[in-house]
């Protein structure tokens, strides 16, 4: 009987309060992995960073080994050097933070994102994924919301696998959204990509 009702309790990811979990206390500075010209991370041709640590312990994670900040390997000026390089091919779109959690490594993101802004304008794009809500990260820290300004897209909330569907847009559960940065911003409200088709 009590395997029985252990069964069926559904596991799911973790809820920190507003501002519990910050970057300066977690974040070491490690990125799991980089992958230039990809096509899968977003719109068009793309440079991906995978950086190192996430706390939502999301059931299902497509990419558990990078819930740990000592996964992988420090972020250094080289590998940054790389990027932007890689970056200026006229053919690539922009550059995708995914995780691990972006915004539990803003040391990394922050320093990026400026540097991207500051050689390309916003001839570039820059999409992240997080498992924060939008909502959530409106009562977030000072780094977040700076990380949150430089962004064109976010893929927002935390993976649930009873709401998984392998069919939709570069999201792996139907409570992910897809969320045009500037325009919510200036909004005050969630704007969903224009180019959504599912
Ligand atoms: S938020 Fe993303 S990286 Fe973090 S545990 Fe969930 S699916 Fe994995």
């Amino acid at each position: 009987m009590a395997r029985e009702s252990r069964r069926r309790v559904a596991r799911l990811p973790k809820n920190p309060q507003p501002q519990e979990w910050l970057a300066k206390d977690l974040s070491l500075g490690y990125y799991a992995s980089y992958k230039p010209f990809v096509m899968v991370d977003g719109e068009g041709v793309r440079c991906s960073l995978y950086v190192s640590g996430c706390k939502f312990a999301c059931p299902g994670c497509y990419n558990a080994v990078a819930q740990n900040f000592h996964y992988g390997q420090p972020y250094t000026d080289a590998v940054q050097e790389q990027i932007l390089a890689d970056l200026d091919h006229s053919y690539v779109q922009g550059l995708t933070l995914l995780g691990g959690e972006p915004f539990l490594n803003t040391q990394v993101c922050l320093k990026l994102c400026r540097a991207i802004r500051e050689r390309f304008g916003h001839t570039k794009d820059i999409w992240s994924w997080t498992g924060y809500t939008w909502d959530e990260l409106q009562k977030e820290s000072a780094d977040k919301l700076e990380l949150l300004s430089y962004l064109d897209i976010l893929v927002d909330g935390r993976f649930l696998e009873a709401q998984k569907d392998l069919t939709l847009q570069f999201r792996g559960s139907s409570n992910q959204r897809i969320i045009d940065v500037p325009a919510s911003l200036k909004e005050n409200k969630v704007v969903i990509w224009s180019r959504l088709v599912k």
